[in-house]
């Protein structure tokens, strides 16, 4: 009779409550890994940009204290302190969900689990950043970005916008 094991269907089920970009590696801490490069890229990219130990956690754009958290790869990010938000109304990517280890990890542009609740990197909170530099809504900013140069053709080819048919 197979079993759930000989089907890989049961390896750390506990690790696995919500999708995301981590879902996919969970060694064991402190191991080397070769795509430990290209993580460090993503981490940078969610937000996990320390400050590293032994530094204090203090945002370097502000001062305040925040909640230091290792992630998975091996980075650290600053969470805003305090109690978990609806991942609902929080931007895609800076979704902070904690593991039963203290770890934590950005859930990504994943839709969040009806109900589900996560920590918000304190960049996004952050007194000292403008929200130019924040940038919260990233792929917002590239439709944005597309269709600025959308409008741009198009009134150039058109003139009077309306005026002419739409030959899109
Ligand atoms: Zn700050």
């Amino acid at each position: 009779m197979p079993t759930l094991e000989a089907m890989g269907d049961t390896h750390e089920p506990h690790l696995v409550p919500l999708p995301g970009p981590d879902a996919h590696h969970r060694p064991p801490a402190g191991t080397r890994r070769p795509w430990e490069n290209i993580d460090q890229a993503q981490a940078a990219l969610d937000g996990a940009t320390g400050p590293e130990p032994p530094a204090p956690p203090l945002c370097p754009e502000c001062g305040l204290a925040g909640e230091r958290r290792p992630t998975h790869t091996g980075q650290h990010v600053l969470l805003e302190p305090g109690y978990p938000l609806p991942a609902h109304l929080v931007p895609g990517g800076h979704r902070w969900y904690l593991g039963g280890d203290g770890t934590a990890w950005n859930g990504g542009l994943d839709e969040p689990p009806p109900g589900a609740t996560c920590r918000i990197p304190h960049r996004l909170a952050c007194p000292g950043l403008t929200l130019d530099e924040i940038r919260p809504w990233r792929w917002l900013e590239a439709v944005r970005e597309f269709n600025t140069d959308r409008a741009r053709r198009k009134a150039d080819e058109d003139g009077f916008p309306g005026a002419l048919p739409d030959v899109g």
